[in-house]
């Protein structure tokens, strides 16, 4: 088990909710919501956390957020030698640094993470105008670059190498 410590003063700056932490620490819950309400003076936000990054990008700004968070989780992957948690942690730190104002939130991020770490979602380079591309992260069978338009089959993530 990871020593709580380390965990709850950046975790919780970032209040993402308690079920996640839950996973991480193995703290129970009872401590973990306890905890969040005499930091916050509030209760964690409860609900059923998004399932799939599918669910995330409905529209094309959550869709671009999602791109720039993968960037930065893929930058974080490459720099951090140290767990998954850790690396969400620091690549949604960072997304929030470029973009305070975005929708997406840690629960959010901790999904589109794990979809990238188990290749459901890949990023590419455009081939035409170099962009960054996030495949399978939407329904649609082709994805467009939102550049130049360059079409992609979504299934192509299958094939392509990381
Ligand atoms: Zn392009």
């Amino acid at each position: 088990m990871r020593q709580a410590s380390v965990y709850l003063p950046t975790v919780f700056h970032i209040e993402p909710r308690i079920t996640i932490v839950h996973k991480v620490t193995g703290i129970s819950r009872r401590i973990l919501s306890y905890t969040y309400f005499q930091l916050h003076g509030r209760s964690a936000s409860g609900g059923a956390m998004k399932k799939s990054t599918v669910a995330i990008t409905r529209n094309v700004t959550a869709f671009k957020e999602t791109i720039l968070f993968t960037i930065c989780y893929q930058t974080a992957e490459s720099l951090i030698n140290d767990d998954e948690a850790q690396k969400v942690i620091v690549a949604f730190d960072a997304f929030k640094k470029l973009t305070p104002d975005s929708k997406l939130d840690f629960s959010g991020a901790w999904v589109v993470a794990d979809d990238f770490r188990n290749k459901k979602i890949t990023l590419i380079r455009c081939t035409k105008c170099q962009a960054a591309v996030l495949l399978n992260a939407r329904l649609d069978p082709v994805h467009h670059c939102m550049y130049c338009k360059t079409p992609y089959k979504q299934h192509a993530a299958l094939y392509s190498s990381r």
